[in-house]
């Protein structure tokens, strides 16, 4: 592609800041970019002349419809379309949006999950628009990107606790710049860039597998003779077919102003990475849901299925999705870069310090913000971070902690470089991007954050909107000590000071996918919560109901409701996955196992009956063999079967039924596919309906 045509293309759907500068009145821009910034309410007139414009921009695009794009609690992206139509008395039609049609619309909202918050008969839900991130026209609809709340004001989306926790965070990290001297920056921007991780297989193949189109992962699938273990894939060359995907992917993307700018091959043979350059979370939000669906729909075009489930392969790595997070001020101060004289250091410091004070206090929050039955393949299994949150810092910011939790400063830096020692003693720090660890959860990376426990096919919307209120909580009480403060620098080093010494137990710079640092992180009281059904309760403890509600990013009532959908669609996946391994166990996999030993019974009769004395111990093993798992795979076929039945008796508690899906169905889910898998090497390939993982992982 030419340079010049990729300029182009760039943004091309999107009404971004040129096309409303391009397109609307100044005054009306004005005040526009008013309401963007600072958040002010938007005068009702100026809306009905930002929708005029965007209708005719929007129309010259192709669009026909809009729709009020949303972020429901099913972690996907919902729409509904309505044409631009009005009709008039002649019988004909004029084109219309209005700036009422702009700002609010009520979709029947009665099938989306509240968790009691509404009931059905309440089905009003109202989306209300987010000019913070911008309108864009995609397949000829203009989509308008926006919060979704109850009748009674409750959020029933993704998008408004993310919003609410922006306001916070920006709320108490001014504070603390404020008292740093800083009197310029007008706001403080949550920036995330997420790494995608995705899977691509042939859709012929795909096709073939229930487990993969009504589960999103392979419930049955032996190990192929070849995995990942030659390490041939990762950043290896990108198969033909691939990189043609990831071009027209990237251009699908760049149209709508997603800057996709990273792409690789990943660790597991067939998954691949895509990384965009960061954003505001909310964007950055919104970005990562039009990417993964892009992918599925790009993928299609190339006979191909994009699969983001984070586990759809027992035995090869899983998908994840890295969350690169950090603060930065409106007029452009990363937070987390460390400054070059000592006054940058201190500020650096406390921010850092907050994190890190955060991340250790409400550790089970963030560990439920990536709670999903999905990630429960991934999270603690050996090629992903473990269930255990802990902070990679690097080994020279370490040593400076630890000196300051020794003697209340830093006097040298472990680099060596430059060391400066001003009022706040604290020494010059350089970033060191050599210093990697790759099974930290939690990892410092010179100037962000990466979380990497989100799973692949998640919003990191709850991620984030955690992660921001946990940080903002904690820096409120940095902000309250230090204005009430007599030493402005001593109390500043006695904050270091505490929070190093109460919450170095989280830092942990070592091997995360060790047995030894499960032993060390239970000795240090970290929690180790390896299932979603453990995690989900921390949403509803105290401490945490308390630091959502202080921030107003989550009522009582509002976790009260997220905890009842998370449990309920864990019980329901796993319920799901049951029956569809039930029906390719009963429908699929043993009559084709009986078949295959008819074949062979045939085999040692055809043989025995030729008279002659010939050897049919292979027959005859085999048919001993194949006959004695297929007993026992109609057994657990059995056992599964009555577990998933009896789901229905247990008492009407969410939790009760989440935890007899683990427990029982899931349990029993497992048993039966290792005698599934086992009958996959034994049965003859011709006879067996199943594409392999051999078929699926290596094609051409
Ligand atoms: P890696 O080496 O881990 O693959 P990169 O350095 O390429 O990662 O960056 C990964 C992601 O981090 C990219 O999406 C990048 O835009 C994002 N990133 C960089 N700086 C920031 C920041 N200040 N805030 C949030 N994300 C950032
Ligand atoms: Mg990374």
């Amino acid at each position: 592609m030419q340079e010049n045509s990729l300029k182009t293309i760039f943004g091309e759907n999107v009404f971004n800041d040129a096309v409303m500068r391009e397109r609307l009145p100044k005054q009306t821009y004005n005040a526009l970019r008013k309401t963007i910034d600072e958040g002010l309410p938007l005068d009702p007139k100026v809306a009905d002349v930002v929708a005029n414009a965007m209708k005719d921009w929007a129309i010259e695009k192709g669009a026909t419809h809009f729709t009020h794009w949303f972020q429901p609690l099913t972690g996907i992206t919902a729409e509904k379309h309505e044409s631009f139509i009005s009709p008039t008395p002649d019988g004909k039609v004029i084109t219309e949006f209005s700036g009422k049609e702009l700002i609010k619309g009520e979709p029947d909202a009665s099938s989306f999950p509240s968790g009691g918050l509404r009931a059905t008969f309440e089905a009003r839900g109202y989306t209300a628009w987010d000019c913070t991130s911008p309108a864009f026209v995609k397949d000829n609809v203009l989509y308008i990107p926006t919060a979704f709340c109850s009748y009674t004001g409750e959020a029933l989306d993704l998008k408004t606790p993310l919003l609410r926790s922006m306001e916070a965070l920006s709320k108490q990290a001014l504070r603390v710049l404020r008292l740093f001297g800083n009197t310029t920056s007008k706001k403080v921007i949550t920036t995330v860039g997420p790494e995608q991780e995705y899977f691509l297989i042939d859709k012929k193949l795909y096709e073939k597998r229930k487990d993969l189109i009504l589960t999103g992962r392979t419930l049955f699938g032996s190990k192929s003779p070849k995995g990942q273990e030659m390490e041939d894939h990762y950043f290896g060359t990108i198969r033909e077919r691939v990189s043609t995907f990831m071009k027209e992917l990237n251009e699908e993307l760049w149209k709508l102003g997603i800057s996709a700018k990273t792409e690789h091959n990943e660790v597991a043979p067939a998954q691949h990475e895509l990384a965009p350059i960061f954003n505001t979370t909310n964007i950055a939000t919104d970005h990562n849901q039009l990417t993964m669906d892009t992918m599925k729909k790009v993928a299609l075009r190339n006979d191909l299925v994009c699969l983001l489930h984070e586990k759809p392969f027992a035995g090869v790595n899983g998908s994840g999705k890295h969350n690169n997070w950090s603060m930065s001020t409106d007029d452009g101060l990363n937070l987390l870069d460390p400054g070059t004289t000592p006054h940058e250091n201190a500020q650096f410091l406390v921010f850092l310090c907050s994190v890190i004070k955060a991340i250790d206090e409400y550790a089970d929050l963030l560990r439920v913000s990536c709670a999903t039955p999905g990630n429960d393949h991934r999270l603690g299994a050996n090629e992903a971070p473990p269930a255990i949150i802990s902070i990679f810092l690097g080994e020279q910011l370490t040593d400076i902690l630890e000196q300051i939790s020794e003697s209340g400063s830093a006097t040298n830096s472990k680099q060596g470089g430059e060391l400066k020692i001003g009022v706040t003693t604290l020494p010059t720090l350089h970033k060191d991007s050599t210093d990697r660890n790759r099974t930290s959860p939690f990892a410092f990376t010179g100037n962000k954050f990466e979380f990497r426990m989100v799973g692949s096919s998640s919003s990191i919307a709850t991620a984030n909107y955690i992660l921001n209120t946990i940080v903002a909580e904690v820096l409120s009480e940095v902000a309250d000590r230090l204005e009430n403060a007599n030493n402005f620098n001593e109390e500043v080093q006695k904050i270091l000071k505490e929070i190093v010494t109460n919450h170095k137990r989280v830092i942990f710079n070592g091997n995360g996918y060790s047995e030894e640092w499960v032993k060390e992180a239970e000795k240090r009281g970290l929690p180790n919560i390896s299932s979603t059904v453990d995690a989900i309760p921390a949403l509803l403890k105290d401490k945490n109901v308390k630091v959502m509600e202080k921030h107003g990013v989550l009522s009582k009532v509002e976790l009260e409701s997220r905890y009842e959908i998370m449990l309920e669609n864990y019980a329901k996946t796993i319920n799901i996955e049951a029956l569809t391994m039930l029906d390719i166990a009963k429908r699929q996999l043993l009559p084709a196992v009986i078949k295959f030993i008819k074949e062979v019974a045939d085999s040692v009769n055809a043989a025995k009956s030729t008279g002659l004395d010939v050897k049919i111990d292979a027959q005859s093993d085999l048919l001993a063999e194949v006959s004695s798992l297929a007993a026992e795979f109609k057994k657990r076929i059995d056992n599964l079967e009555n577990a998933v039945n009896s789901a229905s008796n247990i008492e009407n508690d969410s939790f009760a039924i989440a935890k007899y899906y683990r427990d029982e169905v899931f349990t029993k889910m497992g048993e039966l596919r290792e005698i599934g898998d086992k009958l996959e090497t034994l049965v003859d390939a011709e006879i067996w309906p199943l594409p392999t993982y051999a078929d699926m992982l290596f094609y051409v």
